[in-house]
């Protein structure tokens, strides 16, 4: 084996072949400069891989744009690159178990309840969905009895070139196929880059590429940090768009570079601190059990967990005993691959530090802490914690934690809540807990949120739009509406 792989040994006992180079024009590539991933659960060193600068960022690119020219690529009918977008459907289906097994190791999320029951079913079935979207996003005809006599004009959904894509690190491997599926399927071509802390599983997208047959240069991988290659890739006059992922302050940062790099388009799916309303009406057992996955699902690093919990105050009491039992009962913290984990360690060190400021600050403020604690190493392990008799003034109310922390309150009546739950610059995910359907569609109507669960919470579903409004973000992922992301409509007037 070249140094180009290396052998990973999971705890299952499995020995995978693991990309260390970039991915640029079919060809895995060596840099100068190499850095370490960490593994949480044991906090020692997985491999150390090849990390990009603003040179090959500038490589990936070209291959990008020549890619787009070259007939090998542009001249495929839609369902041609639908043919190859289900091939990398089929791969990644097969190879699911292993794939699985790189994300647990690097990003410390349970291997059996959530990567691979979970984040692997969703990627493969993202490349499925968009395979059958590769041949049906057709223009309009607006003809002579709109436009007037003599005139017709076709406007024809073109795709944007050579796109960039930036995900972050808590889903690294689905995050990165919501973004290529829909830009292959609209015949754009991708120069993605993974999150310095999860780099690995970004690089099996390398070896599905040349399996599937993507013609060279049509899908290229960066590996390394924000501030130099994403930062590159943002202000590169030659990349069409960037689709985000990631922290609020990093999408701001990003829009500005790529206003005043080229003007490019930008997709910003951002943070979030999205509430938790459970009305007194409600089926407080279900409530109850959508309250846990809905902020303690992989490690409560979730842009759409609901951190914030409003609670009518009739149940208040009743709801945090219930609440608190059931989280007793159900997080089993351990090194993910036992069967029985649902809660794994915090992505890194600086992740698990982020979490301890934020309890101690919790403490100092003065909200009463019921539940929680941080386990002794080696990994980045806690039990999730939860506050009660939250103000909405705290800073654990109001700034995004993305760990196991819960912040509980109690409110009175309908117009309170909704106030007090809009009452935040982010916009992603709200959920609400009632039995009487027409409340629970007017506080839905009424909450600022791009994505609104009632009696249930953090369901996504490929089919469905995902993105958030305010500070959450710009544009939707998934569904039809990704397509748009990639694309823009050309008029072509015609005068008979
Ligand atoms: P981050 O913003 O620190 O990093 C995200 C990515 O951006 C990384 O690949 C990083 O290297 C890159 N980056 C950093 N600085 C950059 C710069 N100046 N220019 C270009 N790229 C740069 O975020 P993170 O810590 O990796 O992820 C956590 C955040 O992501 C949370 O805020 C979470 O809410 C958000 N998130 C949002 C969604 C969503 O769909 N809305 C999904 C997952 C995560």
């Amino acid at each position: 084996m070249s140094d180009l792989f290396t052998t990973i040994t999971t705890p299952l006992g499995e020995d995978l072949e693991q990309p260390l180079g970039l991915f640029i024009n079919n060809e895995w590539v060596k840099t100068d400069k190499t850095f370490e991933t960490i593994n949480p659960s044991t906090e020692k060193v997985i491999c150390s891989i090849y990390q990009a600068n603003e040179s090959h960022v500038d490589l990936a690119v070209k291959a990008a744009n020549d890619a787009f020219k070259s007939s090998e690529w542009s001249d495929l009918t839609g369902s041609e690159r639908g043919e190859i977008l289900y091939k990398m459907y089929e791969i990644i289906k097969r190879d699911a178990s292993k794939i699985a097994s790189i994300e647990s190791i690097d990003n410390g999320k349970p291997y059996h309840n959530e990567c691979l029951n979970g984040d692997l079913v969703e990627s493969y079935e993202v490349f499925k969905y968009y395979a059958g979207w590769s041949d049906k996003k057709t223009g309009q005809l607006i003809g002579s009895q709109v436009l007037g006599k003599n005139k017709i004009c076709y406007v024809e959904p073109i795709p944007l070139g050579a796109i960039g894509g930036i995900v972050p690190w808590n889903f690294p491997f689905m995050m990165m196929a919501w973004k290529i599926a829909p830009a292959l399927a609209t015949g754009c071509t991708v120069v993605m880059k993974s999150s310095e802390i999860t780099p690995l599983s970004a690089l099996w997208y390398g070896k599905i590429a040349l399996e599937a047959g993507l013609p060279k240069g049509v899908l290229n991988i960066v590996s390394g940090f924000g501030k130099d290659v994403g930062s590159s890739m943002v202000n590169h006059p030659k990349l069409s768009k960037i689709a985000f992922t990631g922290s609020t302050a990093t999408g701001q940062k990003i829009m500005e570079s790529a206003g005043s790099s080229n003007l490019k388009k930008v997709t910003l799916e951002c943070g979030g601190k999205s509430p938790f309303i459970v009305f007194d009406d409600c089926d407080l057992d279900l409530a109850v059990e959508w309250a846990f996955g809905g902020i303690f699902y992989n490690k409560g690093e979730v842009c759409t967990s609901t951190s914030r919990f409003f609670i009518q105050d009739s149940i208040y009491d009743k709801f945090i005993e219930k609440f608190k039992n059931l989280t007793n009962e159900t997080a089993i913290v351990s090194e993910p691959f036992n069967e029985k984990c649902t809660i794994g360690p915090l992505v890194s060190k600086l992740q698990y530090d982020k979490v301890k400021s934020y309890v101690e600050i919790g403490q100092n403020e003065g909200a009463k802490l019921i539940s929680g604690e941080f386990l002794d190493g080696p990994g980045y392990f806690c039990k999730p914690f939860i506050f009660i008799d939250c103000k909405d003034e705290m800073r654990i109310m109001k700034e995004e934690i993305f760990g196991p922390v819960v912040a509980i309150t109690k409110f009175n009546n309908v117009e309170e809540v909704i106030e007090r739950a809009n009452d935040t610059t982010y916009g992603l995910a709200a959920a609400l807990f009632s039995n009487n359907i027409t409340k629970a569609h007017k506080v839905a109507s009424k909450l600022e949120a791009g994505m609104v669960f009632i009696n249930s919470n953090g369901d996504s579903d490929i089919h469905v739009p995902f993105g958030g409004s305010k500070m959450s973000g710009i544009g939707r992922e998934l569904g039809s509406y990704a397509l748009d992301l990639f694309t823009e409509n050309k008029a072509v007037h015609i005068n008979m």
